[in-house]
């Protein structure tokens, strides 16, 4: 089924989803189901599963010299998302990228999802890579998620890249977004990250799924401007709890949000391990309980390899 009938049979009430990345290469699909199989008593009705491209990494050579190398750390988004609809019964989203992508790999990768009956994608521009400056489109590919989404809703027209293909079969993907609330960072301000996200959804997005946050008057602020800007799809909160003491520095530095205040005294405050993660796990049942009494769809956990946390927050929420 697709994500947004998931949101309109709810009728109002807030559903559940986790997001997961795949496990690092060389590990087993059995990484996933343990991390999964306890967050599936809250019957998420979608899963997703990020995408990870190539990364460069530095070979030192016998010769003193270095060799840049292009590596995937994390593959396995397709696979996994077939593994979890056949072990659980629920649509996993694979998120799709521009980066690293020709027009034509993804519109095989999209003809892939299609004949594995996956018909949920979150389209995405992704980063630039470690040792690149700014994101650089693949040859051929795309360079603003904007486009990815054209290229979906034109196959789901039955229009291929392939100039070949004529009366080609149409396909029928729900297509999600990224939205941020405190902006993405590489815009200008507020106003023009907004408009870019209205294009997307003109183009034919189907739903926006939001940047984490931690302050939730950030998100209502984010939707009424969406909301006033014409934006009328469903704008589903991201939440990831911060646990541990490096993440006031890297969370910022990662994802480019802010921490309220009295979230970092409480987490500087706290004792030990074990007392910080209280103080996320409390903050982010705060931060859910509010949203829910909100009438938000949904709320999406990004487990990110936390999931007794996530479990531990659900549990009081859902
Ligand atoms: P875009 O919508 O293309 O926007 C990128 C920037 O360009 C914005 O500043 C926007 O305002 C601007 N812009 C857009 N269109 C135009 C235009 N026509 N002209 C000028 N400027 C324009 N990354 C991964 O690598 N893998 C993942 O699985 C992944 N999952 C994610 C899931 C969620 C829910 C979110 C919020 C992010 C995720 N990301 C992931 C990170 C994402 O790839 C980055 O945030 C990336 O920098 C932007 O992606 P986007 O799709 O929002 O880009």
């Amino acid at each position: 089924m697709k994500v947004t009938e998931y949101f309109e049979k709810a009728k109002g009430k807030t559903l559940i989803s986790f997001e997961i990345l795949p496990p690092l290469k060389g590990s087993t699909i059995q990484e996933i189901f343990d991390s999964l199989d306890p967050l599936m008593e809250f019957k998420p009705p979608f899963v997703d599963v990020t995408y990870h491209r190539e990364e460069f990494v530095y070979k030192s050579m016998k010769d003193g010299y270095f060799e840049k190398t292009a590596i995937r750390k994390r593959p396995g988004t397709i696979g996994i998302c077939t593994a979890i609809s056949q072990r659980y019964g629920v649509d996993a989203v694979p998120h799709l990228l521009c980066g690293g992508f020709s027009k034509e790999e993804t519109e095989n990768a999209l003809i892939d999802l299609n004949f594995l009956g996956i018909h949920n994608v979150l389209a995405l521009r992704g980063d630039a890579r470690a040792f690149e400056s700014k994101f650089v489109p693949e040859e051929k590919g795309h360079k603003y998620a904007i486009e990815l989404v054209k290229q979906i809703v034109e196959m789901n027209n039955g229009v291929y890249q392939d100039e070949h293909v004529v009366n080609g079969a149409n396909t029928d993907f729900c297509i999600g977004v990224a939205g941020y609330p405190e902006k993405h960072f590489e815009s200008p301000n507020m106003d023009a990250d907004i408009i870019n996200l209205k294009k997307k959804v003109d183009a034919g997005a189907n739903y926006i799924v939001t940047q984490l946050f931690f302050d939730n008057k950030k998100y209502f602020s984010f939707v009424d401007k969406c909301r006033a800007a014409g934006i009328d799809v469903p704008i589903i909160p991201g939440l990831k709890p911060v646990t541990k003491k490096y993440q006031l520095n890297s969370i910022p530095r990662k994802f480019y949000v802010n921490f309220p205040e009295e979230l970092v005294k409480a987490i500087l405050k706290a004792k030990n391990a074990e007392a910080r993660i209280q103080v996320g796990i409390e903050w982010a049942v705060m931060q859910s309980k509010e949203l829910k009494a909100a009438g938000v769809p949904g709320i999406h956990f990004y487990t990110m390899g936390d999931s007794p946390i996530i479990q531990a927050i659900a549990e009081q929420v859902f």
